[in-house]
């Protein structure tokens, strides 16, 4: 039987096994809690040796404490976040990053294929300057965003240029972080801390990992007290070396980007074979682990109906089809194989297909 679950998300994929051995290896008797044991400040000093730079770590349980306790450091209750209006913390963190800043807003803008175009986020910085206006405070990047589109090392940077030039700090959200790096083939500082990113929300779940993801602070001063924030927040592990464990797993022999590769591969894979197909469009640039298809209705139902699971309402509309580290070539051949089955045997997709689109 076909994975019909293969395409869903990449949190539906299991653990990856350097992540898992890790963690099995971790699993040594009694160690220090909270955060004092050797596997975390492993994980600190690898993910320093990462991105060559001196920088604060924190781990977290998942991506929407991440983004929000960040956010939340930067931010006074009468600032404003700047970040595309697709952005994860702004269709999909339940108000978490408004709700952990004290009533910090979130300023939606624009910007073709999930990405922000600097120029409406400059004319949300500028257009008010007096004091009834929340005051724009930090500019977010999702990087791989939403789409599954990738933000280049010049546009991070620019980003990063934009934000000084007014006084905002930068966040980055990295949730599939590991797919933008990988697919980008440069070093993850250039696309960080050497553009101007000042923290990085660093994703483990969507890699490969069981649970966790790491507050990255590269001005270790913007960290301070971020300790109680987690605590706080319900966010501090007391068993901590096993939301830390795997990250020396994934982090040594590039595993994270060995994993993420893998996904990226599958998706260029999956897309070239969705694109000879007449009744589909590939919706943006498959950049990183995401292939999103303007399909017929009809078709859609018909693939749900056959069993399989993707979602429609993520991002802009059309099916996002999610590749993982643990895609196979067969689920490939399976999707496609029975997309190919039903849009021959249905002429009807074709006419849906042209009154709709
Ligand atoms: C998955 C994801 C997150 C994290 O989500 P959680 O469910 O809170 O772990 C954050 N940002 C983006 C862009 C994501 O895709």
């Amino acid at each position: 039987m076909p994975n019909y679950l293969a395409f869903a998300s990449d949190n539906y994929a299991g653990i990856c096994p350097e992540a898992w051995q890790a963690m099995a290896e971790a699993n040594a008797g009694f160690v220090s809690s909270y955060g004092d044991d050797p596997w975390t400040a492993k994980a600190c000093s690898l993910i320093r040796d990462t991105f060559e730079t001196d920088c604060q770590v924190f781990f977290v349980f998942n991506g929407t404490a991440a983004n929000s306790l960040a956010l939340a450091s930067l931010c006074q209750s009468y600032h404003s976040v700047i970040c595309h209006e697709l952005a994860h913390i702004e269709t999909d963190e339940c108000g978490a990053p408004e709700f952990f800043s004290n009533g910090t807003k979130i300023l939606p803008a624009t910007g073709a294929n999930g990405k922000l175009d600097l120029a409406a986020v400059e004319q949300l910085i500028t257009r008010r300057t007096d004091i009834h206006y929340p005051k724009p405070r930090v500019v977010s990047l999702t990087q791989a965003t939403e789409l599954g589109t990738l933000y280049s090392p010049a546009e991070v940077a620019a980003t990063g240029e934009l934000a000084r030039r007014y006084g905002l700090r930068l966040q980055m959200d990295g949730a599939r972080f590991a797919n933008a790096a990988a697919s980008l083939g440069c070093h993850p500082g250039d696309i960080t801390w050497r553009a101007g990113v000042d923290v990085l929300c660093l994703g483990g779940a969507k890699n490969g990992m069981a649970v966790g993801e790491a507050v990255v602070f590269f001005k270790k001063e913007l960290a301070e007290e971020f300790d109680y924030r987690c605590k706080q927040a319900g966010q501090l592990a007391s068993k901590m070396r096993f939301l830390a464990a795997p990250w020396n797993g994934m982090l040594q022999n590039d595993a994270w980007l060995k994993r993420a590769s893998h996904a990226n591969h599958c998706a260029q894979s999956l897309a070239k074979r969705l694109r000879a197909v007449p009744q589909l469009e590939i919706m943006f640039p498959v950049e990183a682990n995401a292939v999103f298809v303007s399909m017929p209705q009809a078709l859609v139902d018909s693939l749900h109906r056959l069993g399989w699971h993707f979602y429609s309402f993520i991002g802009a509309g059309g099916a996002r089809l999610m590749c993982s580290w643990a895609t196979e070539e067969s689920d490939i051949e399976a999707l496609v194989g029975d997309i190919q089955k039903l849009a021959a045997e249905n002429t009807e997709f074709q006419e849906h297909f042209l009154s709709w689109g």
